[in-house]
Formats: structure tokens, sequence, C-alpha cells
């Protein structure tokens, strides 16, 4: 019940014990034609360019910044918690000059706020995270994408921690390229990198394409200042997983197996659905924290659905208590990075493990631990909050 990773869905674990096959086996291509198909899904887009990147929600991040950003583009992050300073680092790694404007852990930016940095710094590329999990909070991005269009700007967002149990909306939001991993609402274990790219993104990628010597046909353009990544370079990537199956890594089968599997569950729930129900075990895990006298941390109208962050209170140990909640309850919570380290902990309600039954477990542990630690509840107060929530849902639907 951390942030992320959490336990997978035991469907993904049995689609990862399957056997392997060939890569150029028609079972495998389909399958990853089948994977980029249910991810166009997950993502809410109709883009081409949805695939997989072999590697955690990093390597998809590195992918799309090594293959967007050539040395001397400006590239505006602004940064509203630890992954945000991810992004200015990666996008540093990859030669841009990047202007950054910082928001206090616990807020985030208004529409108004980022066109004003964009006027400022005049970006080819503004990256941003969606939620970023070191302090729970969304950044709003419905307004971004319009923003970005009417200043020629390039939108990339790394949705890791909310796709799949927050709206996502990649076209309607008008969002170039996003990437994600599996290990949060999806349900899976981290290793796969889900990416897709607008027609835009693709266009500004493949002139950048250098086709390797060894695979190069007679006539395939020789570029000077090729993708600086061969790993993650997406142009050649493309063109695995695009109809000319070009040799590049040897696609990671089990974990192919396992990233469809995380898609197709979830697209049989059907995301509005899944969405709903990490609202529903979300708000249930505050009001059960709440009435255990927890104070919640960050503007809670931009939270994400599936993780929450409550203010340890004084007297308390937090890592002790969260080694209680292990050690005793086989219970993970996590605390948070950098400023926040030893002052919240991030209770999760994610992917196979957004259900009842865990917020109230959770709840009843959580109390226990507090109770040890000196903190006066009352006996039954977050079990029985989360039990009221759930009964005036029910009632309501
Ligand atoms: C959890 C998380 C990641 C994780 O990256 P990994 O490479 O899979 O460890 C990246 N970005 C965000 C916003 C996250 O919440």
């Amino acid at each position: 019940m951390g942030p992320g990773p959490i336990n997978a869905d035991p469907r993904v674990l049995r689609a990862m014990s399957a056997q392997l096959v060939g890569q150029y086996d028609p079972a495998m291509t389909g399958y990853m034609n089948e994977t980029m198909a249910l991810y166009r899904q997950v993502f809410r887009t109709a883009n081409e360019a949805t695939l997989i990147v072999d590697g955690t929600s990093r390597a998809g991040i590195e992918a799309a910044l090594v293959s967007l950003i050539e040395p001397g583009d400006v590239v505006l992050v602004p940064i509203f918690g630890r992954f945000g300073h991810l992004l200015r680092e990666i996008a540093e790694r990859c030669g841009a000059e990047v202007q950054v404007r910082e928001r206090e852990w616990g807020t985030v930016f208004t529409p108004a706020e980022i066109e004003e940095a964009i006027i400022q710094t005049r970006p080819k590329l503004l990256a941003i995270v969606h939620g970023d999990t070191s302090t729970t909070l969304a950044q709003p991005l419905d307004e971004i994408g319009e923003i970005c269009a009417r200043h020629g700007v390039l939108l990339y967002t790394d949705a890791t921690a909310s796709l799949g149990g927050n709206t996502f909306e990649t076209d309607a939001w008008g969002i170039d390229v996003v990437t994600a991993g599996l290990q949060k609402c999806l349900g899976g274990p981290s290793g796969s990198a889900p990416i897709t790219l607008s027609p835009r993104a693709v266009e500004i990628i493949t002139a950048r394409k250098s086709i390797e010597a060894g695979i190069r046909a007679e006539g395939d353009p020789v570029i000077a200042q090729p993708i600086r990544s061969n790993y993650f370079d997406l142009a050649q990537i493309l063109d695995y997983w695009g109809p000319k199956r070009l040799n590049h890594h040897t696609e990671a089968t089990s974990a192919l197996y396992g990233a469809r599997e995380c898609a197709v569950i979830l697209v049989e729930e059907g995301i509005p659905a899944a969405v709903e129900r990490h609202r529903l075990h979300g708000t249930a895990m505050v009001h059960g924290l709440r009435a255990l006298g927890l104070t919640l941390f960050g503007d809670q109208s931009v939270k994400m659905t599936n993780v929450v962050g409550v203010e340890i209170p004084a007297g308390i140990d937090g890592d002790g208590a969260r080694a209680a909640m292990l050690g005793d309850y086989g219970i993970e919570i996590g605390t948070s990075f950098g400023p926040l380290h030893g002052r919240v902990w991030r209770i999760g309600t994610m992917g196979y493990n957004a259900r009842r039954d865990t917020v109230l477990l959770t709840l009843a542990a959580l109390e226990q631990v507090l109770r040890r630690g000196g903190v006066a509840v009352t006996g039954g107060s977050g079990v029985g909050a989360a039990l009221d929530f759930y009964a005036g849902e029910a009632t309501a639907a």
C-alpha cells in the first residue's frame, strides 16, 4: 500500500510465465501489434506510434527526451516535486538549455503561470510531470496542450503515477508525447514503459533517424547529429515496432506479455470504471486517515486518486512505524523524498491493491501502530469512517 511498486495482478504474473517465442515469430509480432492497439485505448489516443520501451518508467522518459531534444534546444521544465527534477536532469544530459520554474511541493502550477513561462523562455519542448508521486498531486493538463499548440511548443508528460487510475486524455488534451510504467495503477511490474507519440513528434524524431551500419540499406540517410542514445533511439525503435520490423533490440518477451496483460485487464474493466474504482477506494482511505486524526499533505483539490500523503504525527518515528506496518501486518506504506522524507507518509490504493479489503486492513493496522506510538486515537475510528463512506456511496449509487 505504498506509492508503487504495488502487488501485481495475479493474471499479469501468470501471463509473464508463458513460454518465450522468437522475436519475428508471427505470434510475437502479433502480440506487439495487439499491445500497441491496447495502449492506444489506455492512453486515449489514435497515435499510430504507441508502443513499449523496454526498461522502467525512467527508460520511457529518457527515450522520449533524448529522441526529441537536440543539443542546444530550449526545454522548459515546471517542477512541483521530485520527478520534475528528474525531467530537468535528463533534459540537461541530452544537451538542452533547460529553463526551470518551481512551485513549492504540495502545490501545482496554474495554466497562466505555464503560459507566462512559455512566453518568457520560448521553448521547443515543455516537459512536465502529470502525477508526481513524491507529493501525491497531479498537475491539471487539460488546458496546457492548447497553450502549447498556440505557442508552437511540443508537450511531453510523464504519466507513470497517474495513468489507469486518473482521467488522462492524450488526444483531447493535445499532448504530443506521454510515457508511463506498469508498477502504479496498471498493476504490473516495473520494467516496461508504455509510450505514445503524436504524428508531429514522430516527424521530428524520424527526421533524426540514423540507421545502424550492418542493417543500413543503400540510400538510407546518414545523419551528422544522430540521436545520442542507441538503445533509446525512438526513430529506430519505431521501425522495429512498425511494418519494417527493422531489428533493434530483442523485445523483452516476458515483459511484453506482462504489459499486454495489464492493458487487457484495464480495457476489460473499462477505463472510466478503473478511474472510478481508484477514486472510490482512494477517498475511503482519505476518510479513514482523517478519522484517525491525521493531517493530509498538499492541495487536496488536485490530489491523485491513487495515493495520499499524510503528515507523520509529532512524536512518531515515521520509519519505525513503517517497519511495524510491514513486520507486524505485512503492509508496506511509503515515506517521501527530499524535503518530505520523515515528514510525510504516502499510502497508495492503486492497481490491483485499490480494493475495499486492502483499505480497511491498512486502516486497522495503522490505528494500532499509531496507538503504540503514543498517539491518542479513537478505537475503530479509521475503519468505521471508511465503512461509513462506502455505505454512503452505495446508497448514492
Ligand atoms: C513512480 C514514478 C516513476 C518511476 O520510474 P521508474 O524508472 O519506473 O522507477 C517515474 N515517474 C513518476 C512520475 C513516478 O511516479
